[in-house]
């Protein structure tokens, strides 16, 4: 999709990473200091007004926000990856509802590591009670975010590919506040007089298909005065991007009821009503969406895994199920990547063999024949990612960590919570990244793209598996890990050549 003069752009810019260019240079457009000054004052402006914003913590005013980290400038992206990491998004979301819907094989994924994670364990436990009781309710719903990032192909350093790199099936967050983020790159291109075609930078609202997906469940529910609850955190600096749902979804129906309450909250006012309704404070809960729950310190007591157990129970839809919650585990990831695995869920060749081409190399720890890949990662740490089965960021072991954490457990059981897997090579380019208190210093850095999704499903058939728009997050090279919230990475947009 190259043509002569971008792939010969494309192989100057790489060339010399040795010295940073500022990014306006690849524009064509210098900025002076004066110039560069106002243009961060006055994107940032736009930022704010566009809905790119988290909240402040611990202020009168619970309300305050300030702008999430961005770029000054949209990262060029090749249009094909962009392509391929949409055209994946329903294959995931089918072989996500496939393997949560497939008893034996979860058993066969999750019984070796059970013992060596107390929290998993804690969740299979809450799966394995509900199956055993038989559910409440036969939909389920479960907004998704596949994330890759982008490597060159062994066909030279011109033509990209994109590399999978998680799927998350709980608290996939950032399709609200990215929904307007294309028009704050618009007006940053436009305020330097940089051209652009219009399907360079097309529009872009995730969180319309998501909203979408809540209501489609919340009308499958068939109880028009039941309402959406959102589980939300505390603090919660994702208020913002949780309101650009609440409002996608007043958008499709004015009707609908959206309440918001916390794991402590919800443990003083909930109840299961005698048909298992789920009832907050008097209202029926017609769809739980989870922004929570996802990490061990949200269950500090028992009492937390209580109330999961107890919503799990419930005739309300989940987004998502303890199910395919277990099932968008590292764990799993890892399993679908041996061989055959994948042919378990999917008859199309032609599927399996795209799926494929996403996949890096995963590998267990617990077999015999894991001490082969032991070795190989405490010799180059450098090339691997050692993952527990966490989500949310920041559990992850890079370099000297990953060595020192996987010499201490290699012999021991506790390796079977963990996975290995090849560290993705991403490419790199230049952006500025302007987050709060860093400067706005033109760095190396290197992009994520998430792709959005909600499926909608009984145990029997796909009822809704919709792909629904992108999110793209650019951090500075060396930065092992992302994060949004946490002012790492920075919410950017694809300039598509
Ligand atoms: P979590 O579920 O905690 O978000 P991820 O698997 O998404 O965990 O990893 C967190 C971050 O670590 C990713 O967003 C990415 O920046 C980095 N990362 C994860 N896996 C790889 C990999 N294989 N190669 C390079 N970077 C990775
Ligand atoms: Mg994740």
């Amino acid at each position: 999709m190259y043509s002569d003069v971008q792939k010969d752009d494309l192989k100057r810019r790489n060339a010399d990473m040795s010295r940073v260019k500022p990014v306006e240079e690849d524009y064509g457009k210098p900025l002076t200091p004066e110039r560069l000054d106002e243009m961060i004052q006055r994107v940032t402006g736009w930022a704010l007004l566009n809905g790119a914003q988290r909240k402040i913590t611990a202020t009168e005013f619970r309300e305050r926000v300030e702008p999430v980290a961005i770029t000054l400038f949209p990262s060029i992206l090749p249009v094909d990856v962009l392509r391929k990491a949409k055209s994946l998004q329903t294959s995931f979301q089918t072989l996500i509802y496939k393997v949560a819907n497939d008893h034996e094989f979860m058993k066969e994924c999750f019984s070796g590591l059970l013992s060596a994670d107390a929290f998993i364990k804690q969740l299979w436990d809450i799966y394995d009670t509900v199956r055993k009781e038989g559910p409440a309710q036969e939909v389920s719903v479960v907004i998704t975010r596949n994330d890759f990032m982008m490597e060159y192909t062994e066909e030279g350093d011109i033509k990209q590919d994109c590399k999978h790199v998680e799927i998350n099936t709980i608290a996939a967050g950032g399709g609200g506040r990215v929904s307007n983020m294309v028009d704050v790159h618009r007006y940053s291109l436009s305020l330097q007089d940089i051209p652009f075609e219009k399907e360079q930078l097309p529009d872009n609202k995730p969180v319309a298909g998501l909203a979408q997906g809540l209501v489609k469940a919340w009308q499958l529910y068939k109880c028009k005065c039941a309402v959406i609850l959102f589980v939300v955190g505390i603090p919660e600096p994702n208020t913002p991007d949780q309101r650009w749902l609440e409002s996608g979804i007043l958008c499709i129906d004015g009707s609908i009821k959206v309440i918001y309450r916390t794991f402590p909250q919800l443990i003083k006012q909930m109840s299961l009503g005698k048909n298992r309704e789920l009832i907050v404070d008097g209202a029926e809960v017609a769809v739980v969406y989870y922004r929570y729950g996802y990490e061990p310190k949200h269950y500090p007591t028992d009492a937390e895994f209580q109330l999961r157990l107890d919503m799990e129970r419930s005739r309300a839809i989940k987004c998502p199920t303890v199910a395919i919650h277990l099932a968008g585990c590292k764990k799993i990831q890892q399993a679908l990547a041996e061989s055959g695995v994948l042919e378990r869920f999917i008859q199309d060749t032609d599927r399996i063999k795209e799926i494929r081409s996403s996949f890096v190399g995963l590998y267990r720890l617990d077999t015999k024949d894991s001490s082969k890949v032991i070795t190989q990662a405490l010799q180059a740490p450098e090339k691997f990612v050692l993952k527990p089965q966490r989500e949310g960021g920041g559990s992850n072991l890079f370099g000297d960590d990953l060595r020192n954490y996987l010499e201490e457990i290699k012999e021991s059981p506790e390796r079977s919570a963990w996975i290995l897997m090849d560290r993705i090579q991403a490419t790199r380019h230049r952006n500025r990244l302007i987050r709060a208190g860093l400067g706005s210093e033109c760095r190396n850095v290197v992009s994520e793209l998430g792709i959005f999704g909600f499926h909608i499903s009984t145990p029997t058939s796909e009822l809704e598996n919709i792909e629904c728009g992108y999110l793209i997050r650019t951090k500075p090279e060396e930065a092992n890990e992302g994060g949004l919230c946490k002012g790492l990475s920075c919410l950017d947009t694809p300039f598509l050549v």
